[in-house]
């Protein structure tokens, strides 16, 4: 198979006629159809025999081995081709558009230009692009460089956005504009990449991408392609051929760009038409009609799963579900050297309590009575699939450490005539990637049973809070949200106790004893000495305690109706909280509703730090690290004890998230902000919030350990964990939406025929106090050739780990430093694809993988973020917020951050159903008559075009004008009208889809709030800076040639 699909471009670039797209030669199959690496292993088929203990018949009868899978292992991840893309912006010449002449060298472009964009753009659109201009600065933030921009780094000086003005509606003839052409774009490279008129663009190449990967949906071609098959005449990916033809087609490349506007005043260029760059919506839609609605079987190793975009549903015959863990390369390179040079980083997405849809499987619980589960006596893996029995069923080898161990008589059976244990598929711990077992005695802190974990709700009740009513709207809520707490699978009632607190410079404790008439408060004001006043009566049973609660949750918004205290605490509460878990010998959650930065005096006392001089500084990561001093410790307690943190935050100003988000962040606790909450319009988006976390799946007082085959480790954790020490990953609790990025090194060689192999092991106490211990195993290829390697590798999970290492990495470095190490680090993966997979071509000519065609796209998103980049204008709390969250985030919720869905609505059909297919990210692709649908996982943003027709508006907003559209609203009308149902029920599906209730706002065109839509348009240069896609493109490829030369 091919890396080099079709290579349409030049004559020179030419992939070499009669490939085919196909090349072999790329060592052994990247996965194969069995478990060979037990030697003369069992084939692994797929369906159970029997009637199995613990599963049920769904499970049973699945597709069965040998031969090949039956789906979807031909991901187009996995394609077989590259992408070749004409150089965008960098030369007008290779970017020609449809059916245009091409332009043979850029000395010839000013004369060749079309005519200025201007006259072809209708005046409105121009003024909205002269605002970019100017809001936009330069690169990320509104850098004063101080120093000379590093050539290598990610510097505002090197992109310019378009000068022309983005056209609305449809897409477009390229027009001229002047860019900034750094003068390394020099003659050579393009006099070697002239392209043909009617040259395929690159949205042809991509068109094409598919027709090459394969026959069709059930493709059977690519990465886990058999040896043998045919059809795959062999290309050998070799770089030696084309290194003089590089150097030759490269022009000297300059130290640094002299930048600024000496570099805008270039020569006028053509503009790229944005088509002929990959599109992430593209690869999306292509993915669904590819694998959309299939059942994705589990029963090789290193599949490619579908895009966490798709759905499917995941059958587990061996390897745990990708929901479970996703991978950024499902090949892993043999050698460190390897791993080293391709600069792909290694990583695990593990999100151990993931949702498992009502069509699936949920996971078998595994008794092994009081000897508990067994495990290699060596690395102390768990039984799982990667064990190989031997010695007729006697022993059995690790397929971690390759260590014999005696397999317990208790455990014995028999080996068929293929080596396999004749009750394999009666166990879930022998034929499923995913189980729990029932965890013993030694697996509980002092070998005693858990109790059953609490709830402590402690409520702000100072002064702002109470008169913005949100300590009735919280005391109203929880009366019947209490009914709702999770409950153990199969009991009646649950078992999580609860407890109330309420504080401001001090705290007030509750007895709500069941036998009590009233409830009585205790009151403690000593909070430098946090001590918990009473036990007995503090925490409950809901049920039994009910009417006291009930009485107190009325009582409590009047009984501080009349406060005038200002000042809180809030280390203390969470010191209190702990204390309580503690004395009670149990784990638990504390939900925390606070309003203001807590100044009063006490431990963990805050001060506003918010200095918007440190931006763009050395300093700056100071805004983001925690407060010295109380919340370190306090993280540290918390963990020991099992006390997640969650908190609700309200602020009206600065509250210095960094620090009073610490504590959740190492709890495996989550951090919701409702800036200037009004009840009235932020009661239903809060209220949601609550009761989602209230209900949602969660372990407690958890231990993460992930083992690995021999020659490589887990050296780096990312997420809201805590580490003690460096393999043990401490969560108070972990719920279902919390996944942690795991990555890895090699220590040693790794081999093709064993892969490598992971064991996740999740040790944690249920809702209803029992201790448990959730397996997930997942076994990878290796791979001997950069080019299997890249074909392996999902660009959602690459950038799930690089935004969690940056947003890691922010705390002790310049932002600058992070963004230009994120750039590099793409500029390299890049690069060294393009020399040791690709076949020879111009330089000028920007190569991507197929797996990887959008990474940039992506990049450039996260480069943009508001955590990362440096502006004036984003408040620090929403910069600490997004990096809190984020590193907790799994794959599917930061690919919609980094990438959100833009859909059209204007021309929906009324009586469709689902959500209508997303368009690009970019201005380019809106519409003055359209109105629009943005949504990226934590917000939902309605965007109104100003040509929007009187009847669409009518039909959705009730009014009869785009003048009238109000976009204070968070709601919309709910009209008796097609339009309006279908827009609403659009609303509901995204919604449901995503772990947090997203605010509504609607934005009209050139209001002031579009701001808010725009900056989310990803394609664009950044609001606050940062280039856009293309110009990002353009850097990448000149990085990419400067590495080459
Ligand atoms: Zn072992």
């Amino acid at each position: 198979m091919s890396q080099q699909g079709y290579v349409a471009t030049t004559p020179l670039s030419q992939a070499q006629p009669g490939m085919g797209g196909y090349h072999s030669g790329f060592g052994t199959p990247a996965s194969q159809p069995l478990y060979g690496h037990y030697g003369a292993g069992p084939q692994f088929p797929a369906g159970l025999s029997g009637s199995p203990r613990h599963l049920p018949p769904s499970v049973s009868g699945g597709p069965s081995n040998p031969g090949p899978p039956p789906f979807s292992h031909a991901g187009p991840q996995g394609g077989m081709q590259s992408q070749r893309f004409p150089a965008p912006a960098i030369s007008a010449s290779p970017i020609s558009p449809y059916g245009q002449t091409p332009l043979p060298a850029p000395h010839s472009l000013p004369s060749q230009a079309p005519p200025p964009a201007d006259t072809s753009c209708p005046s409105p659109v121009r003024l909205l692009a002269g605002q970019m201009e100017t809001m936009h600065v330069g690169g990320y933030g509104h850098v004063q460089m101080q120093s000379a921009p590093l050539h290598t780094g990610t510097t505002d000086h090197q992109f310019h956005p378009p000068t022309s003005p983005p056209a609305m509606g449809h897409h477009v003839l390229p027009s001229p504009q002047p860019q900034g052409p750094p003068s390394t774009l020099g003659a050579p490279s393009l006099l070697a990449a002239p392209q043909p008129v009617g040259a395929m663009t690159t949205a042809q190449h991509m068109r094409m991408s598919g027709s090459f990967s394969g026959p069709g949906p059930h493709g059977s071609s690519g990465f886990a392609q058999p040896p043998g098959t045919p059809g795959t005449p062999g290309f050998s990916p070799q770089a030696g051929t084309y290194g003089g033809q590089v150097s030759a087609a490269q022009p000297p490349f300059p130290g640094t760009f002299p930048g600024g506007a000496a570099q805008m005043a270039g020569p006028p260029q053509k503009k790229p038409d944005p088509d002929s760059i990959p599109s992430p919506t593209q690869v999306m839609e292509d993915e669904r009609s590819r694998r959309g609605g299939q059942v994705y079987s589990t029963n090789l190793r290193g599949q490619i799963p579908p895009l966490v975009t798709t759905d499917f549903m995941v059958q587990d015959q061996g390897h745990t579900s990708p929901r479970f863990i996703r991978c950024t390369a499902y090949s892993f390179p043999c050698t460190a050297d390897m791993a080293k040079q391709s600069h792909i980083p290694l990583a695990a997405v593990i999100k151990p309590f993931a949702s498992i849809p009502n069509n699936e499987t949920p996971l078998y619980v595994v008794d092994h009575g009081e000897a508990g589960p067994l495990r290699c006596n060596r690395c102390k893996a768990y039984m799982c699939p990667f064990m190989h029995f031997i010695d007729g069923g006697r022993r059995y080898q690790c397929g971690f450490c390759s260590c014999v161990n005696e397999v317990p008589a208790s455990y014995f059976q028999h080996l068929d005539h293929m080596g396999r244990r004749v009750d394999v598929y009666q166990r879930p711990e022998l034929s499923l990637g995913s189980y729990e077992f029932i965890a013993t005695l030694d697996y509980c802190k002092d070998n005693k049973p858990p109790s059953p974990p609490a709830f402590i709700f402690m409520i702000d009740v100072s002064f702002t809070t109470i008169k913005r009513g949100l300590v009735r709207l919280v005391c109203e809520e929880l009366k019947t949200l209490l009914d709702r707490l999770p409950r153990e699978e199969g009991a009646e009632r649950s078992a999580i106790k609860v407890g109330f607190v309420t504080y401001n410079k001090v705290l007030h404790f509750y007895n709500v004893k069941s036998s009590l008439a009233q409830p009585q408060m205790m009151v403690v004001s000593d909070v430098a000495e946090m001590f918990v006043p009473l036990l007995d009566g503090f925490l409950v049973d809901f049920q039994e305690s009910r009417s006291v609660i009930s009485n107190l949750l009325d009582q409590i918004p009047d009984m501080f109706a009349d406060t005038s205290e200002s000042e809180t605490v809030f280390a203390p509460v969470i010191q209190a909280g702990v204390e309580t878990l503690k004395a009670a010998e149990c784990s638990g959650k504390l939900f925390i509703f606070h309003s203001s930065l807590p100044t009063a005096e006490a431990p963990g006392r805050l001060r506003n730090r918010e200095d918007k001089r440190l931006i763009n500084t050395e300093k700056e990561k100071s805004l983001f690290q925690p407060a010295r001093g109380a919340y370190e410790q306090l993280s540290k307690d918390c963990v020991s004890s099992g006390c997640c943190v969650d908190l609700f935050l309200f602020p009206s100003q600065y509250v210095d998230v960094a620090s009073m988000g610490d504590v959740p962040l190492h709890t495996g606790g989550s951090v919701y902000m409702y800036p200037n909450f009004q009840v009235e319009a932020d009661s239903d988006l809060f209220l949601s919030d609550l009761r989602s976390d209230v209900k949602r799946p969660i372990g407690f007082d958890a231990i993460m350990r992930v083992r690995t085959s021999t020659g490589f480790r887990a050296t780096n954790f990312f997420g809201s964990i805590y580490m003690s020490n460096t393999t043990d990953v401490e969560m108070a609790a972990v719920d279902c939406h919390k996944a942690i990025t795991v990555e890895f090194k090699h220590d040693d060689t790794l081999s093709e025929d064993t892969g490598a192999l992971l064991q996740c092991a999740l040790l944690y106490t249920t809702v209803g106090g029992r201790r448990r211990l959730r397996i997930h195993n997942l076994g990878l290829n290796c791979c001997s050739q950069l080019t299997d390697l890249y074909k392996s590798c999902e660009t959602d999970a690459l950038i799930n780990y690089f935004a969690k290492s940056a947003y890691g990495a922010m705390l002790n470095q310049p932002l600058k430093g992070v963004r230009e190490g994120l750039a590099s680090e793409a500029a390299h993966m890049l690069a060294c694809y393009r020399k040791h997979c690709a076949a020879p071509s111009a330089m000028s000519q920007l190569i991507l993988p197929d797996a990887m065609k959008v990474f940039p796209a992506y990049m450039n998103s996260l480069l943009k973020s508001a955590a990362l980049v440096a502006s004036v204008e984003l408040s620090t709390d929403d910069r600490a917020l997004q990096r809190l969250t984020v590193l907790g985030m799994g794959v599917e919720e930061t690919q919609a951050l980094f990438y959100p869905r833009l859909i059209p609505l204007h021309d929906v059909d009324p009586v469709s159903t689902g959500i209508p297919p997303p368009v690009r990210c970019s201005r380019e692709r809106l519409s003055e008559q359209g109105l629009y649908l943005l949504e990226d996982g934590r917000q939902i943003i309605l965007w109104l075009g100003q040509a929007c027709p009187p009847t669409l508006v009518q039909s959705i907003f009730g009014v009869p004008s785009f003048a009238h559209v109000s976009t204070v609203v968070g709601t919309l009308p709910e009209l008796d009208n097609p339009h309006s149902k279908r827009l609403r029920a659009v609303i509901d599906l995204i919604t449901q889809q995503r772990p947090y209730s997203m605010k509504l706002l609607v934005v009209k065109q050139k209001e002031k709030n579009e701001a808010l839509f725009l900056q989310r348009l990803v394609e664009d240069p950044g609001l606050h800076g940062g280039p856009s896609y293309m110009d990002f493109l353009c850097h990448v490829h000149r990085e990419i040639r400067q590495i080459l030369t």
